[in-house]
């Protein structure tokens, strides 16, 4: 989520009373705003995707929750200490959280382990073992609607009794001990982006957050009119047209299993009615392709934690393998493949196929990625119901990435085509007649030139350290991972060392690089990565040939707040993985509406947005999703590229030998490995053609002028990019809701006002 007051006084229209408040009384907003601690309760792009929606179901006025972990501790921050990364706990709760309300009114008990009992009147799971959920719900504000929606978190709490009943009697004190055990459930954030670690206490996070939730919802729904308790089996025919659950990855995938024992076992539906509810009812969208993201749950540690839910995810798998073989009676090898049991090796559970059969859409998050998810990864699934699957290209909110982080470039937009354009970003086309307007072009070049010189005051406090405001911000900020390919940024930065060293005095123009975000602490690779840039940066940042002409920086703990800061102020927005690996980005997003322009693959929504602003408005290079497939077929050879191209065999044999290391030549010996002979992200393969693509960016820099008229255009076409677009499409295709246009009004008006909104409720 990020911080909050700033949002909040945005959404509510407040700020500029709050700001001159607050000046009034002597004060500074700005050093108040920097004393809140980001809420980090997610990895990257994916949770920060969930807050961007939630932004955007508020602003469109759907009634919608959000659900999660109130982990205690979130995402880790990261230090920098000797060029490598140190992870710090994130006690983000120590000074208190003003933002949110418990509301032990609904706490909930939620049960784990234990035996299925088989009853005359059907299965039981009994003598489990009960952790209670405590919910925290934190308002999320429309954009100037009068409406707030409910983000609403859940806490492990220990139950009074936990460990005094059987064997622990008279062992008090260890038994309150004990209580850590049930409340460490929502201790920690796993700090995996894009990478499956089958723990079990990840395991109990996520059936903990579903099985809360799920008992929410139903008690929810159970309270209004369609669920009275006079009706409740012709009111649950009526759930799925009161209730949508969107699956944000496979990570609430027991959501399916939980649903249908809760109409099973408690609400003693039939299996086919259950099953009907439960299909209608859930959604699934996928975030990644990447084979080890793939969440694979042990049926071992399922069956331990879950009896009962194993059963019936055996049950819901028979039911759909008898289907399959009804279809392509004696495809035994289809068979296999669609299973929701994996048995090569030790058993698991896909839990991408379970979500897959218990809902009734599938989406991907770009056009490229959704082809690959309908037509590579779950083909199989595609070809007996293609309707099911579907593309939402994901979208950022512009209240946050715009209106927050960006105060100079939104005034200058709205001096140009009125305020409407906030809730309608694709009104930013009208920015079109503005491109050879001189007086516009000089105020957009301006703002950026002011946004950098902010985040310059900001680095030199942080890092001591002085930066040449006329150079390029070249930048790229997002998790540190072999597929997006931060290495390829790093060959550049010494392929341009190199060049500047051997001709010191060619005219070259002045970049400085900024590569930020955090590692997975287990993620010995991109811990490797990370030493590697800070070590090129202490050559290059104190080499006397290079002076000004080009820095690295490595920016520490990239988190919202600090995505805020570097974003406004950047050039260049570095967007390289591999074509067909990131399903969309949405960092891609916030640098084009922020006016920067873009080096990337065709890869994720970076292909929408040449679609949107010309591919010649963007930098494109390298190998397409086609080019990488035919390179697999035919093999990738490093050793090729290396030896074909003097530059690269400079830059590998300078890692290599310790150029960058010296009191330690071996340092970079895994990673130079990798590059040569395991290297599943083809690397050196795009490493000519990212090189002469950079030239052109730089030659472009030297006419800022013809730069800022790109500039203007990548704006103008970044209106597809608002996720009240996304949000309007899951609306429409998935939900079956309709955005309100309701005007509320605010809450001190009379009461005669509200009289508008009855019969639309009513209809409701
Ligand atoms: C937007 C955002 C991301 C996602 O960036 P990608 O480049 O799409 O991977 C990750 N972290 C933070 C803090 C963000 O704001």
């Amino acid at each position: 989520m990020g911080r909050t007051l700033q949002n909040t006084m945005i959404n509510l229209g407040l700020q500029n009373a709050c700001d001159e408040a607050i000046y009034q009384l002597g004060l500074d907003i700005e050093e108040l705003e920097e004393m809140e601690e980001d809420a980090g309760l997610g990895n990257g792009g994916l949770g920060r995707l969930a807050a961007c929606f939630l932004d955007s179901m508020a602003t469109l006025g759907l009634a919608a929750y959000g659900y999660g972990i109130r982990y205690e501790y979130g995402i880790f921050n990261q230090k920098i200490k000797d060029g490598w990364q140190v992870e710090e706990a994130d006690d983000w709760l120590r000074h208190g959280n003003p933002w949110e309300k418990a509301r032990p009114e609904y706490m909930l008990p939620v049960h784990f382990y234990g035996r299925v009992e088989n009853t005359k009147t059907g299965p039981r799971w009994v003598d489990t073992q009960v952790v209670l959920a405590m919910p925290y719900d934190t308002p999320v504000p429309g954009y100037m609607n009068n409406t707030v929606n409910t983000m609403r978190l859940w806490s492990a709490r220990a139950p009074n009794d936990f460990n005094l009943r059987d064997f622990n009697v008279g062992d008090y004190i260890q038994a309150v001990l004990d209580r850590n055990l049930a409340e460490n459930i929502s201790r920690v954030l796993y700090p995996n982006d894009n990478f499956f670690e089958g723990k079990e206490l990840r395991l109990k996070q996520e059936y903990f957050v579903v099985a809360a939730s799920l008992q929410d919802i139903i008690r929810r729904f159970k309270a209004s009119k369609f669920g009275c308790r006079d009706s409740v089996r012709t009111g649950f025919d009526s759930f799925p047209e009161k209730v949508a659950i969107q699956l944000n990855d496979t990570h609430p995938a027991l959501g399916i299993p939980e649903l249908m024992r809760i109409f099973l076992d408690i609400e003693k539906l039939p299996w086919d009615k259950a099953w009907e509810i439960t299909k209608k009812t859930f959604a699934y969208t996928n975030h990644t392709v990447l084979p080890e993201a793939l969440e694979r749950w042990p049926v071992d540690l399922v069956e331990k934690l879950l009896p009962r839910h194993l059963q019936i995810i055996y049950e819901i798998n028979q039911r759909h393998l008898d289907k399959i073989s009804a279809l392509y009676p004696g495809d035994v090898d289809r068979l296999r493949r669609m299973s929701l049991i994996e048995e090569d090796g030790i058993k698991r559970i896909n839990m991408a196929h379970l979500c897959i059969v218990g809902s009734h859409a599938v989406n991907g998050v770009a056009k490229i990625h959704s082809e690959i998810v309908k037509n590579q990864v779950f083909k199989d699934f595609s070809d007996i119901e293609p309707a099911k699957f579907q593309n939402k290209t994901n979208g950022i909110t512009p209240r946050r990435w715009l209106l927050l982080c960006n105060p100079g470039l939104a005034e200058l937009i709205a001096e140009k085509i009125g305020e409407d354009y906030v809730k309608d970003l694709s009104q930013l086309t009208k920015l079109n007649k503005f491109v050879n307007d001189d007086i516009f072009i000089r105020d957009v070049s301006k703002v950026k030139e002011e946004n950098k010189l902010k985040f310059i005051q900001y680095l030199e406090k942080e890092y001591k350290m002085r930066l040449n405001p006329s150079s390029m911000f070249d930048v790229q900020v997002k998790r540190i991972h072999e597929y997006k390919r931060q290495l390829l940024n790093c060959l550049h930065i010494i392929t341009m060392y190199n060049r500047i060293k051997a001709n010191p005095t060619k005219e070259f123009v002045p970049r400085t690089v900024i590569i930020g975000g955090k590692a997975a602490p287990g993620y010995h690779m991109a811990k490797l990565i990370i030493k590697l840039i800070t070590s090129v940066g202490d050559i290059v940042n104190n080499d006397p040939m290079v002076g000004s002409k080009l820095k690295v920086i490595y920016l520490e703990n990239y988190r919202v707040s600090l995505a805020e800061k570097v974003i406004p102020a950047t050039d260049l927005s570095e967007q390289i993985s591999t074509a067909g690996t990131e399903a969309s980005g949405t960092g891609n997003m916030k640098f084009m509406l922020n006016g920067a322009l873009t080096i990337g693959t065709m890869d994720g929504a970076n292909v929408e947005m040449a679609e949107e602003a010309g591919e010649e408005n963007l930098f494109i290079f390298g190998m397409r999703v086609d080019d990488v497939a035919e390179m697999d077929k035919k093999g990738y050879n490093a050793q090729e590229y290396y030896h074909r191209l003097p530059e690269l065999k400079q830059v590998i044999d300078q890692i290599q030998s310790g150029f960058f290391s010296p009191s330690k030549p071996e340092l970079f010996k895994d990673l130079v490995d990798m590059l040569f002979y395991h290297d599943r992200f083809k690397v050196f393969a795009d490493y000519e053609a990212y090189v002469k693509c950079q030239e052109r960016v730089s030659a472009l820099y030297k006419k800022p002028k013809e730069w800022t008229k790109v500039v203007i255009k990548n704006i103008a076409a970044s209106g597809k990019f608002s996720s009240d677009r996304t949000i309007k499409e899951y609306a429409k295709d998935i939900w079956g809701v309709e955005p309100s246009d309701l005007k509320i009004p605010p809450p001190n008006e009379p009461r005669e006002a509200m009289e508008d909104l009855k019969p639309a409720n009513a209809k409701a």
